[in-house]
């Protein structure tokens, strides 16, 4: 028997682990509400990104300890663009399944998909015991702002990838939200619409995209509560990433689509300073600060979990929520 370190676990000359009783896995939404059961607070969940290679997996696997810890309600797993990393991704989400505490959802988009191809891709999550599934239309592989053109025997839009997996199963479903909107969509109108249809069509939550103003979030949720009161009680959960270095800000940018307010890159360039080298130490500290008193106001609004981007590192993350008093805490009640 040997000792993978990276992985907090026995490996690799065990017998295989048998799958869960996916009958049992609870669903984000239970999960929320167990959290906040034993906890008496808001929960929080983390996403992961699916590692390029065994460095960045064993880097993965180090944060992924580090959380189990901190009993998120859920962890997530994005899905490359067009799935040049599937096998990967399926592999370590189903271990997440199998081998840890947590309760993973895994990103599922139609880019570069048949409706073939992403019912298998179902099948094959199904068999490493995740039921819960984040369901996108993806961008365009290369340039996300670029056209979107939708594989000829695949999808067009999220919703219809909604209804093919509710129908494929008992699988829980969460789509994507946008407090400022999706960059395609004409207006904000346009683009509650759509979500509400997502709701509809079966979907449990949603998470947002990634934002740096709490009014932003605070105004989707008005929008979707004058639209579609009965969608509207369904979990829109906020998504936050803190700023570590300006070139997070790059990252940051680029993920949401948008340059971050005004207000928010001020604070973040003077504490870089004026000198030849930003001070990182302050950038950091600025970050992680604008993070947690954006979280802290979600809290104070009722938002019904913290999720957070963290591109496969937890120092961040544990930082902001242990500003909070989030800490390592008893296990919840009961899965
Ligand atoms: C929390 C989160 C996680 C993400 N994870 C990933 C990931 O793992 N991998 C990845 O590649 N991308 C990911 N993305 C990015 C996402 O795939 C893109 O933002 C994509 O462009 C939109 O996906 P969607 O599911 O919202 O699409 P849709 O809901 O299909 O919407 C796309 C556009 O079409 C409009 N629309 C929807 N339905 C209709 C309709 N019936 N008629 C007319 N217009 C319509 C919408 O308003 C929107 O403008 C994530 C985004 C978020 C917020």
């Amino acid at each position: 028997m040997t000792f993978d370190y990276d992985r907090g676990r026995t490996a690799p000359d065990r017998p295989a682990p048998t799958p869960p009783d996916v009958s049992r896995t609870p669903s984000v939404v239970q999960s929320l509400r167990t959290h906040a059961g034993a906890g008496g607070g808001v929960p929080f969940s983390v996403e992961f990104n699916p590692p390029r290679d065994a460095a960045g997996e064993a880097r993965l696997w180090r944060a992924v300890r580090e959380f189990e810890r901190m009993h998120p309600a859920f962890v997530s797993m994005t899905y490359g663009a067009g799935g040049s990393t599937k096998d990967r991704t399926v592999r370590i989400t189903g271990e997440l399944a199998q081998e840890t505490t947590l309760l993973p959802v895994a990103h599922l988009t139609a880019v570069g998909h048949s409706v073939a191809e992403l019912r298998s891709l179902v099948g094959s999550y199904a068999d490493s015991g995740i039921r819960n599934l984040l369901v996108l239309r993806g961008d365009p592989p290369g340039d996300p702002l670029g056209e979107w053109t939708k594989h000829p025997e695949g999808v067009e839009y999220a919703e219809e990838l909604v209804r093919i997996v509710r129908d494929l199963g008992d699988f829980h479903v969460g789509v994507a939200s946008f407090p400022q909107g999706h960059h395609r969509s004409p207006d904000l109108d346009h683009d509650t619409r759509y979500l509400a249809a997502k709701l509809r069509a079966g979907a449990e939550y949603s998470i947002t995209q990634m934002f740096f103003d709490v009014e932003h979030y605070l105004r989707l949720r008005d929008r979707m509560a004058a639209l579609d009161p009965v969608e509207a009680t369904k979990p829109i959960i906020p998504e936050l990433m803190p700023i570590t270095s300006l070139r997070t800000v790059t990252r940051a940018e680029e993920l949401c689509g948008r340059p971050l307010p005004a207000a928010v890159m001020a604070r973040l360039r003077a504490a870089a300073g004026d000198g030849p080298e930003e001070d990182k130490a302050a950038v950091r500290a600025e970050g992680i600060e604008i993070a947690t008193e954006m979280a802290q106001r979600l809290i104070d609004e009722g938002a019904p979990c913290l999720h957070f981007i963290t591109l496969n590192f937890a120092k961040a993350t544990s930082e902001v929520l242990t500003n909070l008093g989030y800490g390592v805490t008893a296990a919840p009640l009961s899965a």
